[in-house]
């Protein structure tokens, strides 16, 4: 593993352990109560600005926190590990910081990333439509220019933090002609505000609940041609996929977060309950489900920091982030799967937090990218590695 300064350390350290604290005395004690209701965490969240959280990955020039990446993970797996839906608040959020950090242009960091730092502009990122998802080159939102505006025109998808955040990422194609189609895309920034954008429903799902997750239209809605990222059309697609390199590795995060929460509530559970006159930790078939859980759990994570360390290097991490992604978050579905299995019917209550993990658990295997594509990624930069030249 990387060696990290002493003081970089200590930094590291006070972050994720203040970030712990709150998650116990805050979250976990409010949390599945919030997600039954399906309540928006408000107190929360505002909880979450204070302590800075929505500028983790924006520099430090613009009153962000800059974290490295690996911290930026264990931040997400401390959140998650208390509730999956607060980590979504700022996740996406996150997103759109890090596509701004890294291809907007001066003028366009210094007007948006010191709000966005404090949370007081904050969102998320409009990319997936009712016909494209995994397949984002086939989107059909369109962006044309009309003076000092572009026009939108289409409808977004599955979009978190939609209802109330108030800025987010969109990608839109300016060129819908363009062959290859990503050459036709771009990505700008818009803010609510002006006619000709409504949020129009909150998808009812089966986990995740709290955060909402909306379908929105746009029709003729104006953003300013200043909020085109980077001021050059044509680059969103490649934009957009940067940032869903990082998106990955804090989804891989997240999906540690649940696998440790479900874990820890087993192993607690199973000193606890007695079966034919000893707990049932004592039996040998619960021990191998604690032994894999935990051996699968430690695993992720250091898939996960060997990723962030590589992209902390400033080298792309495909590969690394893809099976990070893949192996935290089938983590989570499957520990979240045992640990109910190890609850018995008290798993399947909603007495015990275990069965909010297994709602929330298949979100991680699907968003950031479906597993399936990521076992796509992991090949394809597999086959590149290895070429045979034969
Ligand atoms: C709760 C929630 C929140 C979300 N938040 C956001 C958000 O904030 N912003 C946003 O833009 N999107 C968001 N999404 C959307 C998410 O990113 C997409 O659902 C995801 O990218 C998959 O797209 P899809 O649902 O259209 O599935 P599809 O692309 O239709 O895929 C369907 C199935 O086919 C598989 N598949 C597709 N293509 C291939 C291929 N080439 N090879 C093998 N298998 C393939 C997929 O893996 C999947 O199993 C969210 C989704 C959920 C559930």
């Amino acid at each position: 593993m990387q060696a990290v300064s002493k003081s970089k350390n200590d930094e590291r350290e006070l972050i994720v352990s203040t970030v712990r604290k709150f998650v116990e005395k805050e979250v976990i004690p409010v949390a599945s109560e919030l997600e039954h209701r399906n309540e928006y965490p408000h107190e929360l969240v505002r909880q979450m600005k204070e302590m800075g959280l929505f500028g983790l990955n924006i520099p430090e020039e613009y009153g962000g926190a800059d974290v490295d990446t690996t911290t930026f993970a264990m931040v997400f797996e401390e959140i998650s590990r208390g509730w999956l839906g607060l980590a979504g608040i700022i996740g996406s959020h996150s997103v759109m910081c890090d596509v701004l950090v890294r291809f907007g242009a001066e003028e366009q960091k210094g007007r948006f990333l010191p709000d966005m730092a404090t949370g007081e502009k904050r969102g998320g990122i409009c990319l997936t439509e009712p016909n494209a998802g995994t397949d984002l080159q086939n989107i059909s939102t369109t962006a044309a220019r009309d003076g000092e505006v572009y026009r939108i025109n289409g409808s977004k998808m599955w979009i978190t933090n939609a209802r109330h955040g108030n800025t987010f990422l969109l990608l839109a194609k300016t060129d819908p002609a363009a062959q290859p189609a990503h050459q036709g895309m771009s990505a700008f920034i818009f803010e609510k505000g002006a006619p000709g954008l409504t949020v129009s429903r909150d998808i009812d799902k089966l986990g995740y609940k709290s955060v909402e997750t909306c379908e929105l239209h746009f029709d003729n809605f104006p953003v300013p041609a200043a909020n085109l990222i980077g001021g050059a059309a044509g680059q969103g697609f490649k934009q957009a996929m940067t940032g869903l390199e990082a998106e990955r590795l804090n989804v891989a995060a997240r999906g540690l977060g649940i696998a440790r929460a479900a874990f820890e509530e087993a192993i607690r559970y199973a000193q606890r309950r007695v079966t034919f006159g000893k707990p049932i930790c004592e039996h040998q078939t619960i021990q191998n489900k604690l032994a894999d859980m935990a051996t699968r759990i430690e695993a992720s994570r250091l898939l996960i920091y060997s990723a962030a360390e590589k992209r902390d290097r400033g080298e792309r991490c495909d590969l690394e982030a893809g099976m990070a992604k893949l192996f935290a978050t089938e983590t989570a579905a499957e520990v979240s799967f045992e640990a109910m299995r190890i609850l018995g019917a008290n798993g399947y209550s909603k007495d015990f937090p275990v069965e909010r993990y297994y709602r929330d658990a298949p979100l991680v295997v699907i968003g950031g990218g479906t597993n399936e594509l990521q076992r796509l990624i992991i090949a394809r930069n597999l086959l590149k590695k290895y070429k045979d030249n034969g």
